[in-house]
């Protein structure tokens, strides 16, 4: 195989090595661009996976010695190789597109559309690129098939839905993932990004926020526009908790530390004349740190009580939580075990990566087993295109990012991430991996509690 970013004639590594497995592979991968484009032309809304799910499973018909389950949680599916003793590696891969009209122009754009959760149809897009995520996990799964006298363990390959909404992995988790896969002794995900295409980017720590998305409804008492001594005003008490809001990242976080709390939307009233007896506010928060965001939701939690407080409010302020994503936060010795075998295979398109604001629902199903996790990215952007931005000084501006409609993968790099799949998969196998300090949760985990509710995702998809 090569591809962008390989320097695999140099041959430095053995051919018993990750990187020597992986180049050396008589694997057919001929297939893989037509089952990418059949993704890119069939992309749908999370939760509503169903072509997509079909056709993973008559792809994994081809690997009759892997034990498929499928509809896990929905579309989720999983298949496990099982070769001798070993680790066990799952590696996810999510399936789900987006409401975007694809604006690429090239002759495998997608022209599908769907009914969204209003009953509206809506274009539908792989806008974010997990049309490529589940392709290359389908090559990694070959290559590894067919270099099986080259490892042994168990592989785990784990195909997601519903990641945009932010609930796939949850479900699957829910739905009993932890009784249907051996536990992993470690998880790994990757995910394309703008970037020259090929550049493989891995790092240590938290590389990707976590997203903590809270509704707030506030409680007064409504009474005629002319009577505000009748009322307890939930229009004033909204604004003075959102002001009051401002004051935790400002006052609360220590300076240098990385947090975001907006209030992305206020809703109160509905007449002139009518002081309205509820205020909705909705918050989308962005941490790097668990401690931190905990922190801030304890201190949301009571600026809000307390403004209801002060109001003379008779009923307490209700809080859901309608999306709760954890950091990816990657493991230090995942990171050890899997980088030099990148750097071997991919030089010096072997990248430190630099954090990234977007979340992830990916932690989810190895905190679920309290294993060990890393997520990596890499560039998909033609490197013309992307030289030619920088060169203008014109990378914000020029360079579609995920979730845009112009967001389109160089077709090359499909090579590049199924070789990194198949590459941090053999590293991890060929690896030694301690038993979990914590106690694995959430195997088949009913409807969270109150307490648990700030570490998970609850909200049920809104795509029927
Ligand atoms: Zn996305
Ligand atoms: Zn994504």
């Amino acid at each position: 195989m090569t591809a962008p970013g390989t320097d695999s004639d140099q041959a430095t590594f053995s051919p018993t090595s990750p990187s020597g497995i992986v180049a050396g592979s008589q694997a057919d991968l001929s297939w893989m661009e037509d089952v990418y484009k059949f993704f890119h032309q069939h992309p749908e809304l999370s939760g509503a996976e169903e072509v997509t799910a079909q056709r993973i499973v008559k792809e994994l018909e081809g690997f009759p010695d892997w034990e498929v389950t499928s509809n896990i949680g929905g579309y989720g599916i999983t298949a496990v190789l099982e070769n001798g003793d070993g680790p066990t590696v799952l590696m996810r891969a999510d399936f789900d597109g987006l409401p975007v009209a694809e604006k690429t122009g090239v002759d495998y754009a997608s022209t599908y559309s769907q009914l969204n959760a209003s009953g509206e149809r809506v274009a539908t897009m792989h806008a974010c690129g997990h049309d490529q995520h589940t392709t290359s996990l389908l090559g990694a799964m070959r290559i590894l098939n067919e270099e099986r006298a080259h490892w042994s363990g168990t592989v785990v390959a784990l195909f997601q839905p519903a990641e945009e909404a932010s609930i796939g992995a949850h479900k699957m988790v829910s739905d009993g993932l932890g009784r249907i896969i051996p536990r992993p002794d470690v998880c790994l995900a990757q995910h394309i990004v703008a970037g020259p295409a090929g550049q493989v980017y891995s790092a240590p720590g938290p590389v990707m926020t976590s997203s903590t998305t809270i509704e707030i409804t506030l409680y007064g008492r409504g009474a005629h526009a002319s009577m505000p001594h009748r009322s307890v005003d939930p229009v004033v008490l909204a604004a003075s908790t959102v002001m009051k809001l401002q004051t935790i990242v400002s006052r609360e976080v220590p300076p240098g530390k990385f947090a975001v709390i907006t209030v992305a939307s206020v809703e109160a009233g509905k007449a002139n004349n009518v002081i309205p007896d509820s205020a909705k506010i909705s918050l989308s928060c962005r941490f790097y740190d668990e401690e931190l965001r905990q922190k801030c939701v304890d201190a949301i939690k009571r600026v809000v009580r307390a403004e209801a407080m002060a109001a003379g409010a008779d009923r307490n302020p209700d809080f859901k939580f309608v999306g709760m994503l954890g950091a990816t936060d990657n493991d230090q010795g995942v990171y050890d075990v899997v980088r030099p075998h990148f750097d071997s295979s991919f030089g010096e398109d072997s990248i430190e990566m630099e954090p990234w604001t977007a979340s992830e629902d990916f932690s989810v199903i190895p905190k679920s087993f309290g294993c060990p996790y890393m997520l990596w990215t890499i560039g998909i952007t033609p490197r013309r295109q992307w030289q030619r931005a920088e060169s203008a000084g014109r990378l914000d501006i020029d360079i579609p990012t995920n979730h845009n409609p112009g967001f389109l993968p160089d077709l090359s790099t499909l090579q590049v991430s199924t070789r990194a799949a198949a590459v941090a998969i053999l590293a991890c196998l060929q690896s030694t991996w301690e038993q979990p300090e914590a106690e694995p949760h959430a195997m088949g985990a009913p409807v969270p509690t109150d307490e648990e509710i700030d570490a998970v995702a609850v909200e049920t998809s809104l795509v029927e």
